[in-house]
């Protein structure tokens, strides 16, 4: 991939533009140019200032060549831990885009809308079903935006109550995002401390528990990829002082079809659709992460909710005690259409096989590398194996190295330095997608980077040595960073091939 002879670094298109070099050439217009009369004056410039000039083979190879220096679940492996970076089957991709699903206008009326109505409803009834919660609003953007609806929810149902409480007790192997979401919806974050397991201190909960918390927002299975197993006395515990329990439930893909948050004592959680039903991550397209609730909260939830009368579906948009709106429209409705088509696909009996593959897949990598790389926790691994870098401390070679390294070996690397309670944190989520094949290769590499650690600890200290761009100075990127473009002979090329 990297023999590229005599072409030169990627640049911008800033970069290759020549003065006058067109993407399309057309033969002279033999009639007015209507859009010259038709525009306001006020509102156009004479010309188009600044941009890149380039030929349409130019524009396709640049883009061609940028996209093959991209990593992809559909390249290999993607083991970044807690993200659940799961394979997303073309047959999602192929429904999301029917006329019918991809053409609709928000603004459709109900009667020329029933088919998404009905599929946003039956969405929600399923996710109901293998959460054994009693509604959800579809409506957040992301894991983050749905714990923030369901924090919002929460607090409008202690206001509701008489007091809205002041505290949102956080464990502190929870996701980074919880603390922030809480704090956002206007509560004070408070931290509860893990014990040896890995898993939330009943004790120092108890100690803490009285009626200023609003709600525990619980990480399950938490960030070490172990599950709460004391979760239905922590739920009395809440419950027992007026509070609610909040669940995130981005890592569903651990247990889906096996356990459901709404038997534990959970009373609102949300789930990523990006993680457990298979629709894409980011690369800056969107997420969608549900919120459900129980019964005693359904008052709050966003509106418009979609609801069934006889055959026909309409959307409800008075709710006097809604927390409102929290997304434009329904929210990111491409998505649903493929998590819909997913859990279709699957059924009751295929949604747990996936589970547990997720897990049999991360306890195999953790058998297989726990004779070297140090484990910081015994308790048994869910969907996700946490390793440090603590045995190679001697050798000089850190997390980082490792996670660089491995990029030599064609692999993403895993999620490092995260948790924040392990240091040097290396969190495999290998997920349920993968073959025997592709996980034997992946434990090789990390076999062989341990060795080559002991024996030329400077080739690993160094990696990446195969990829474009070498060693990135993050520090400096960090510090002084650069935000607007600059003509390539004022910038450096860190690290440049
Ligand atoms: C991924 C994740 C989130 C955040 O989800 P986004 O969609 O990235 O906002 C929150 N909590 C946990 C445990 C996660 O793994």
């Amino acid at each position: 991939m990297d023999a590229r002879g005599l072409r030169p670094p990627e640049g911008l298109l800033f970069e290759i533009s020549r003065p006058g070099r067109r993407g399309a050439a057309l033969p002279p217009l033999d009639v007015p140019d209507a859009a010259r009369y038709d525009l306001d004056a006020r509102y156009t410039r004479p010309e188009v200032a600044g941009l890149p000039e380039l030929s349409e083979v130019e524009v396709v190879r640049h883009y061609t060549r940028l996209s093959r220096l991209n990593y992809a679940i559909d390249m290999g492996l993607y083991p970044l831990g807690s993200c659940t970076m799961k394979y997303n089957p073309k047959v999602n991709e192929k429904v999301a885009r029917l006329p019918g699903f991809a053409e609709a206008h928000p603004h459709l009326p109900e009667e020329l809308a029933q088919g998404c109505l009905r599929l946003m409803f039956e969405l929600e009834r399923a996710l109901a079903t293998i959460c054994g919660m009693d509604r959800f609003t579809l409506q957040p953007a992301a894991g983050a935006h749905g714990e923030l609806a369901g924090i919002m929810m929460a607090r409008a149902y202690h206001r509701d109550r008489g007091n809205p409480r002041q505290v949102v007790l956080i464990p502190d192997s929870a996701h980074g995002t919880n603390p922030a979401s809480a704090h956002l919806a206007g509560y004070r974050v408070e931290e509860i401390a893990s014990n040896a397991r890995g898993c939330v201190d009943l004790g120092a909960l108890r100690r803490r528990m009285n009626e200023e918390v609003a709600v525990l927002m619980l990480t399950n299975p938490n960030t070490l990829g172990v599950f709460e197993s004391e979760i239905e006395e922590i739920a009395r515990t809440i419950h027992d002082r007026g509070g609610l329990l909040y669940m995130d439930g981005a890592n569903l893909n651990a247990f889906v079809g096996r356990a459901r948050p709404g038997d534990m004592g959970v009373d609102l959680h949300h789930l990523n659709l990006h993680k457990t039903f298979s629709t894409p991550h980011g690369g800056g397209g969107p997420g969608a992460g549900p919120v459900g609730v129980k019964a005693g909260l359904t008052p709050y939830l966003p509106v418009p909710t979609v609801e069934r009368e006889g055959e026909r579906y309409r959307l409800r948009h008075d709710g006097p005690k809604s927390i409102g709106k929290v997304r434009s429209f329904f929210g990111n409705f491409g998505m649903f259409v493929r998590a819909h088509a997913y859990i279709l696909a699957h059924g009751p009996e295929g949604l747990r096989r996936m589970s547990e593959t997720a897990v049999l897949n991360a306890n195999y990598i953790r058998r297989k590398l726990e004779d070297l790389y140090h484990l910081p926790y015994e308790a048994p691994s869910l969907h996700e194996v946490v390793f440090s870098d603590r045995n190679l401390e001697a050798a000089g070679v850190h997390t980082l190295d490792i996670a660089k390294r491995l990029m030599d070996y064609g692999f993403h690397p895993p999620t490092i330095y995260f948790p924040l309670i392990v240091k040097g944190a290396l969190m495999i989520e290998p997920t349920e997608s993968e073959s025997r094949e592709e996980l034997d290769l992946f434990i090789a590499a990390m076999r062989a980077i341990d060795a080559e650690a002991r024996r030329t600890p400077e080739l690993v200290r160094t990696a990446p040595h195969t990829t474009p761009i070498r060693r990135l100075d993050e520090v400096g990127a960090a510090r002084h960073p650069v935000l607007r473009y600059a003509p390539a002979e004022t910038r450096r090329r860190p690290g440049g091939a």
